[in-house]
């Protein structure tokens, strides 16, 4: 009977491959067939079957070998069961032109939402930091006592009209982990310095102290008693005690995420809020490696008015110190007018230690840093000791720090001197406190006792600017000071010779991508958690877990804040700090996933009133888990029977999705349906174990989801088991190539095809794109353009790059030091390559021995079937001193520039200069990084931040991992040598432009910085950073077969879905004045981008509308009121709204509100 069975299998099989091939074979004869089915799925579908019959006719040649393979596997599968289950035929034969929904679609937009991108030439400024790097010889000519600059000269009666007034401002720089952990630091440290300020400034009133970093302040006010709160209220009061900046931490700029960024900021100035009652007003980042000015945009719509950068090339420092531009009005690339301009103090020397903030001369101020006095654990490099001040030598070193004092004072326009007075952890011991403001008070009472005019104190940070502001005549942040205006970045930073610290933007990139993922996370929990909290109050449900889901949010906020400092989100902290804060982020992570189930569970309850939060089991898993913070994330699998199973889908952007999802289930023939019951067309794929095994427990289910605009979508799936007679469900079809055996099988319902010649480059396409690969090496050779049939050449190369080989200086966790040119990874013809083909998606799997490469072309309707989807998991483990690298060779006439991304925020022009080193031309990227000439833009997006260059024209390269056996000697002393395997995700969309642009890449009239995504690469982007969560229903203890709680089809929170251009970046509700708990009040955050319309707004349904956005057309069942416009971390309240309100938001401008939702 076996034996029978097998026979009949494999016979149906041959005879159905004949007459699919015989059938195929009249389609191509026939034109006027072919033409009936070539709308665009159609003739994708038949390029593809060609292909597959191709595949076929090879294998026709070793029929036999077939026969025997099916026979057995037939044999194997089978093992008694109901045979009609498993003959594959009619599966594969579905028919393949078919109902997956396809119609282009494209975004109305209304006439005027594309003139602010055009008028970008009305931009003014004085310095544009484009024309900065062009004009720098970047030759580093030794300047003397101040090495990296020049003599700075006077006379003395430069003070006789105005006396030089002198800021003296002790700091202590504490980081939230590099060395220590950030709990091992407050312990040894932080603790003591704090408790120190509040009892050596109370000894005088005239000493002053500025903090900057929130988290270590709320740890230590936690552990304080009401009477020392109250001691440190009165400093500040008294203006002895200025919080600076105010954030969670001293964040990063290059690599954070701006929505990271903000709400770090909101943290803090939340916590100050309710703890202090104060509002900070000037900015202090002097550790962050190099400046974005997505900072100062951000400090300057929060409110804040003044700010200070230290870490900036030294021969930028130098030029702008010559032209006393080191004070400059900070303004947006992108801001026709100037309000966005932000007041900003450059620091001028080498470090914000003491040696480098006195004076030009490091010798001269490190004898006045009182730590160094002989026999405490520092001293001074420059051999000569400070010594403590006397009656007897007070003359003399006074007038020598004010030889310093003045000479700095030459470098800026306002006779106004800033002198900090600090270093890393100071502070820390009692006797510190009265070396550095006993000897500095004696030195001040001196010269400011002599006729020298000069006032010399200590200040706070806005002591400083607000005698700056005063000698102006205006108020602090006002307009008119009549400093220079700069725009720009200043990226890439070297702090000496060619050190250029661009290691940083990807060391450590297992981190930045788990980085990336709490923040997805975070962001889609406090919306959904917003909403279900506003609902549960809006029909009065009290069951809602409101406080324990807050809990969590607070905590993950707080994570992901602490991972944006400087030594964190960088990757240049030691192993077991790193390994806390992967802890810490892992946590959060799984927080949040429990807090957006509990709020998806209550949203979808049909009848809330019996929602029910203390089940033992959660009602909803997610479709992803991770066991460790080092480990790559797995998919559970959904156990399927003929029952339906039900899978919800979120998503937590404001337009309406409609993409490819994958799940992983439990059968190979499956039923999807929409919510209505409708079956959805869907595609199986096997899941790989091996280069050629797959698993025969475990396959991916792929389809096309609807989500509404904030909202759920449920779907139901179940087994279809033996049922033959559905056309909707399609397993895909397999080639793999060089597996050094020409043989074919079957696995279950799925064929697998080795073709004999594995050399022919072949394709695989959608309606859309069609992607040439190499058949040798697997890899991408170009894209086409399938509407205007235009190609462009798009090579994947992966390369490395080693390290210098001299025994100093050689490249670390800060910095990238090439020995040369990257040299590419020799995998031609040795790696396994699958092509994976179905009516869903189609994919390239590339085996290499540090990469598994996978490109994905999806056949969607929605933005993800416009670009190509590129997935590495990278290992290189086993390598020493290599970094390695993917690069993309286009035939794009870019010339030298290319465009990278700040903080996901703006785009910045970008240079690649043949005057500078090869790593001085790497750049960070956060979201996206693009060429483009007259007629083309390429742009890889990115779901993590990495580093990116474009090295010689058409190329773009991106860093995927660092692996370094050495420090670099910038404190770190370790390489970095805990990588791990690690995820990254990209994805590639080429554009056409329909309107051909003369000068893409400036050239002829005045260079700006600025440049625009299209609407279509925007939400490209949102498809990597917010993606859409999947919750699979658990069946609780005790319930029915169905479920005791009835889930609603789709929930639909917004009436209408906002315009396209505005980004819903958050709805986050505002915690209370006394308690961990959540208020009824939420701000809302939004941010309306500029998009460039010289490139169709393909994929999108939605419509832009002039930045207006209708009030009513925000939540649907809900009572909106007490609307008020705020600053952006909530500081400042400005104009009262109501319910009947239009917002009007300005381009590139992000917009905060308070609202209440009940
Ligand atoms: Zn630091």
């Amino acid at each position: 009977m076996k034996k029978y069975v097998a026979l009949f299998g494999s016979c149906m099989f041959l005879v159905a491959f004949f007459s699919m091939y015989l059938m195929l074979d009249q389609l191509n004869l026939h034109g006027s067939l072919r033409s009936r089915v070539s709308m665009e799925m159609g003739q994708t579908e038949l390029d593809f079957i060609k292909d597959k019959m191709e595949n076929l006719e090879n294998d026709i040649h070793h029929n036999q070998q077939i026969i025997d393979e099916i026979r057995n596997s037939v044999k194997q599968i089978i093992g008694g069961e109901n045979m009609s289950k498993y003959i594959p035929v009619q599966r594969n034969m579905a028919p393949l032109v078919e109902e997956v929904p396809d119609s282009p679609v494209q975004a109305k937009i209304e006439t005027g939402d594309c003139s602010f991108v055009e008028r970008q030439g009305e931009h003014s400024d004085d310095v544009q930091m484009l024309d900065v790097l062009d004009i720098l010889p970047f030759d580093n000519p030794d300047g003397g006592v101040w090495k990296q600059g020049f003599d700075i000269r006077y006379t003395e009666r430069d003070w006789d009209n105005q006396p030089l007034k002198v800021f003296v401002v002790p700091h202590s720089h504490n980081d939230p982990g590099w060395i220590k952990t950030v709990d091992r630091y407050y312990l040894d440290q932080t603790q003591h310095i704090l408790n120190n300020m509040v009892d050596k400034l109370k000894v005088d009133s005239r000493r002053k102290f500025i903090w900057a970093e929130i988290s270590f302040f709320s740890m230590w006010w936690d552990n304080i008693d009401a009477e020392k709160k109250d001691a440190v209220k009165k400093l500040v009061e008294n203006g002895q005690l200025e919080i600076v900046t105010g954030g969670w931490v001293m964040s990063d700029e290059a690599i954070t995420h701006y929505y990271a960024m903000i709400d770090q900021m909101i943290e803090g100035h939340e916590w100050i809020k309710r703890n202090l009652g104060i509002k900070p007003r000037s900015g202090w980042a002097i550790d962050p490696f190099g400046h974005s000015p997505t900072m100062a945009y951000l400090l300057k719509r929060m409110g804040l008015q003044n700010m200070v950068v230290q870490r900036v090339h030294y021969s930028v420092k130098k030029q702008l110190a010559k032209e006393k531009q080191l004070e400059f009005m900070w303004r947006q690339n992108w801001d026709h007018g100037a309000s966005s301009d932000m007041l900003c103090h450059m620091m001028p020397f080498y470090s914000y230690d003491v040696p480098h903030t006195c004076g030009p001369d490091p010798k001269v101020c490190c004898q006045f840093d009182f730590k160094r006095l002989p026999g405490g654990r520092v001293n001074c490099p420059w051999k000569v000791p400070p010594v403590p001040i006397s009656d007897n030598n007070v003359a003399e070193r006074a007038k020598l720090l004010l030889d310093q004092y003045r000479k700095k004072s030459k470098l800026y326009r306002s006779n106004i001197v800033l002198i900090p007075l600090g270093d890393d952890f100071r502070y820390d011991k009692a006797i510190e406190w009265d070396q550095q403001y006993g000897n500095y008070q004696k030195l001040f009472d001196y010269m400011n006792s002599q006729n020298w005019h000069v006032e010399a104190q200590f200040g706070t940070l806005s002591d400083y600017f607000d005698a700056m502001w005063d000698r102006a005549g205006l108020q602090p942040g006002s307009p008119g000071l009549g400093y220079p205006v700069l725009s720009g970045d200043f990226f890439s930073y070297a702090d000496r010779e060619d050190h250029y610290w661009s290691g940083y933007y990807t060391s450590r990139p297992f981190y930045k991508n788990l980085d990336r993922v709490l923040e997805a996370h975070a962001r889609a929990a406090e919306i959904i958690f917003s909403l279900a909290l506003a609902h549960s109050r809006h029909i009065d449900v009290p069951s809602f877990p409101a406080k324990n889901a807050y809990q969590m949010l607070i905590g993950a906020r707080k994570s992901l804040g602490l991972f944006q400092h400087h030594d964190a989100i960088t990757g240049t902290a030691k192993d077991f700090v790193v390994v806390d804060y992967g802890t810490r982020l892992l946590r959060s992570i799984m927080d949040m996933k429990r807090v957006m189930i509990d709020s998806a569970h209550f949203l979808m309850s049909e009848d809330k009133s019996q929602y029910d939060p203390e089940t033992t089991t959660t009602f909803f898993d997610m479709d992803e888990k991770r066991i460790n913070h080092d480990a790559l994330p797995e998919k559970p699998i959904l156990q399927l029977s003929q029952q339906t199973k039900e899978v919800v889908f979120y998503n937590s952007v404001a337009q309406a999705r409609h993409e490819v999802v994958r799940l992983r289930v439990s059968s190979s023939t499956v039923e999807v349906q929409d919510a209505s019951g409708k079956v959805i067309p869907s595609q199986t794929n096997l899941v790989w174990t091996a280069a050629q095994d797959s698993s025969t427990t475990e396959y991916e289910l792929v389809f096309i989801v609807n989500v509404p605009p904030l909202g759920l979508s449920k779907y139901l799936i179940r087994d279809a088991g033996s049922e033959v007679n559905n056309p909707y469900n399609a397993p895909s079809q397999v080639t793999l190539y060089n597996t050094g055996s020409p043989e074919s099988s079957v696995r279950g319902v799925f064929h697998i095809s080795r073709p004999i010649s594995d050399n022919r480059d072949f394709t695989i396409e959608n309606s859309r794109l069609r992607a040439k690969f190499s058949g040798t090496t697997g890899l991408l050779q170009s894209v086409t353009t399938v509407k205007d049939g235009k190609e462009t050449a798009m090579s994947v190369e992966f390369l490395m790059y080693g390290t210098r080989e001299t025994k100093k200086d050689k490249s670390g966790a800060y910095l990238f030091l090439p020995d040369g040119e990257a040299k590419t990874l020799d995998t031609n013809g040795k790696a396994v390559i699958r092509v994976i083909r179905g009516k869903i998606l189609s994919e390239v799997h590339v085996l290499m021995k540090h990469v598994e490469h996978v490109i994905t072309l999806h056949r969607s309707p929605g933005i993800d079937g416009w670009s190509l989807e590129i997935s590495n998991v990278v290992d290189i483990r086993d390598q020493r001193n290599r970094e390695l690298c993917m690069r993309l060779k286009t035939d794009i006439k870019n010339s030298n520039q290319f465009f990278s991304d700040l903080n996901g925020f703006q785009m910045q022009r970008r240079k690649t200069l043949s005057k500078l080193p090869l790593q001085a031309n790497y750049y960070p990227m956060s979201t996206m990084a693009y060429l483009q000439d007259q007629d083309t833009r390429m742009t890889i997006h990115t779901a993590q931040s990495l580093g990116v260059g474009s090295l010689q024209e058409g190329w773009l390269e991106v860093m995927l991992d660092r692996r370094l056996n050495q420090d670099d000697n910038r404190g770190l002393q370790q390489g970095l040598l805990d990588n791990k395997r690690t995820p990254n995700q990209f994805r590639l969309l080429l554009e056409r432009r329909h309107q051909r642009t003369s000068s893409p890449n400036g050239g002829g009239g005045k260079q700006t910085g600025v440049d625009y995504p299209s609407l279509t690469s925007h939400s490209v982007s949102q498809l990597l950073n917010h993606p859409v969560y999947a919750f699979i229903r658990n069946k609780l203890p005790g319930e029915g077969p169905a479920g005791d709680v009835k889930l609603s089809g789709s929930v639909q929170p917004l009436v209408k879905a906002l315009p396209c251009d505005i980004h819903f970046v958050n709805l986050r509700t505002v915690q209370a004045m006394d308690a961990p708990a959540p208020t009824q009040e939420s701000v809302l955050l939004l941010h309306r981008k500029g998009f460039d319309c010289s490139f169709p707004a393909n994929g999108l349904s939605c419509s832009t509308t002039g930045g207006k956005v209708q009030l009513e057309d925000l939540f649907r069942d809900l009572d909106l009121t007490d609307i008020k416009a705020t600053s952006l971390s909530l500081m400042y309240d400005g104009q009262v709204l109501n319910s009947k309100s239009t917002l009007q938001l300005d381009p590139m401008e992000i917009n905060a509100y308070r609202i209440r939702l009940d």
